[in-house]
Parts: C-alpha cells; sequence; structure tokens
C-alpha cells in the first residue's frame, strides 16, 4: 500500500496470550488479596486506567517498579479500589503479576511476513517495563530494530495519543506511514486513527461488538489483517 512503511502489532490478544489459556488471572490476584472482584469492577478497573497518563512514573524503569510496588503494598493493605489506586491496579498487575505468554500461532509467520516485504515491524502494548522479555519468553522472535513500546516505558497508556506517537517516533515514520493491528477496537483500531495512522481490528473468533461500526472490515486473524493493509503474502513481491 502507498506509502506504508511499518506495521505495528499490539501483543496481548493479538500477538500473544497466557500461556494456560485463562485470562482472569489479575482477578485472581486481587481476590488473593482479599477484593471481591466481580466482572463490574474489573471492567471499571480497566477503565479507570484506559488512556492514562504516567509519564511521572515511567522516567526510568526503577520508577515504574516503584510505583508498582507502592499500588502493591496499598492493595495488600487493602485501600479501596478508587481514585488514583484505581487508576494504577491495572499497570502494577501488569508489572508484578502477568502470568506466563505464548504465541498465537500466526503470529510469528505475519511478523516475518512484514519484515519479508521490507516493512518495520512495532509493537505497542499496555503493558509491563519488560515488554521485550514477554515477547522472548513467548519465543516469538521480533526483529532487533523492532520498536517495542510498552505503556510502562512510554508514560502513557493507549488509546491516550502520546504512546503511538511515541512508536511513530521510535520508527522514525510519519504517523500515516504506520498502520495498526490489534484486537481492542478503542485501543487498536480508534486510537490509532485519531492520530493519522490506519488499523485494521483483529477479531479472533469474536462477533462484532457492538461499539464496531458494522461497515468496517474485521480480520479473523493476522494474515487476514495484513491482506486487508495491502501486505505482500511471502513470495509475493
Ligand atoms: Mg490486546
Amino acid at each position: 500500500m502507498n506509502d506504508l512503511r511499518a506495521v505495528a502489532f499490539d501483543a496481548f490478544g493479538t500477538l500473544i496470550r497466557t500461556r494456560s489459556g485463562a485470562a482472569d488471572s489479575f482477578r485472581v490476584t486481587l481476590e488473593t488479596l482479599g477484593y471481591a472482584v466481580t466482572e463490574h469492577v474489573m471492567g471499571a478497573l480497566q477503565a479507570a486506567a484506559e488512556g492514562l497518563e504516567h509519564r511521572d512514573r515511567s522516567g526510568t524503569r526503577d520508577a515504574y517498579m516503584a510505583w508498582a510496588e507502592s499500588t502493591s503494598q496499598r492493595l495488600r493493605r487493602g485501600d479501596p479500589l478508587d481514585g488514583d489506586v484505581a487508576q494504577a491496579v491495572i499497570p502494577c498487575l501488569e508489572e508484578l503479576h502477568q502470568v506466563p505468554m505464548a504465541a498465537f500461532d500466526d503470529a510469528q509467520t505475519a511478523i516475518d511476513r512484514v519484515v519479508g516485504t521490507g516493512l518495520r515491524v512495532a509493537v505497542c502494548s499496555n503493558f509491563g517495563w519488560d515488554l521485550r522479555d514477554a515477547l522472548d519468553s513467548a519465543e516469538l522472535r521480533v526483529p532487533a530494530d523492532a520498536s517495542v513500546v510498552s505503556s510502562a516505558e512510554a508514560g502513557a497508556r493507549k488509546p491516550h495519543p502520546k504512546i503511538y506517537l511515541h512508536v511513530a517516533e521510535k520508527l522514525e515514520c510519519s504517523p500515516s506511514q504506520v498502520a495498526f493491528v490489534g484486537d481492542s477496537y478503542r485501543c487498536d483500531v480508534e486510537g490509532p486513527r485519531e492520530v493519522g495512522m490506519r488499523s485494521v481490528w483483529l477479531a479472533r473468533n469474536a462477533g462484532h461488538p457492538a461499539s464496531q461500526p458494522p461497515d468496517e472490515a474485521a480480520a479473523q486473524n493476522l494474515h487476514e489483517a495484513l491482506d486487508l493493509l495491502g501486505v505482500a503474502a511471502s513470495g509475493e513481491t
């Protein structure tokens, strides 16, 4: 596709998933700390963290870890899940309680396809500081020159514009030269578009959520997403 220079993938739910297949490890962690955690509470915690800018917490890995540790202490103390605690719970769990990850079956071949067509790769996720280590532990080979951006390091969580602009900056591309692919319609489709990126929604095994416009094309897997972006299949040039 004209002027496309890079493809940015979301990580969780797009390239990697929990090794156990269980998606509720954060809820279980909170329950072991004594909180009664309904689906509504988990949704409220996710909403409280969505789009959060936390640049003052993200200057260094040590500073970010200190924020996670202090939140963890407050949780162990039983502080109510509101206000700034609510905003910090999901980032804290991502940093301190992330469970082992495995790659989706199509993740490696999709990354290889992007590289094979001469495009740059980025990974951009609301995630703890060591996103590249998580990708490595999932045995995903991400190119050394890939732009790997976690919210922890960027100081802002999707769909805050700063995290997408940080990706483009690291790629030395303008946003219009970057295509974003991911499983969250708000964070991986709408957010990138708001800064001028193109994007494709990945709907693995899912119907269209109510928030998705009916005329929006959805990809069932990563290769369909790359097809929609016009990235040549392996062997094509
Ligand atoms: Mg995701």
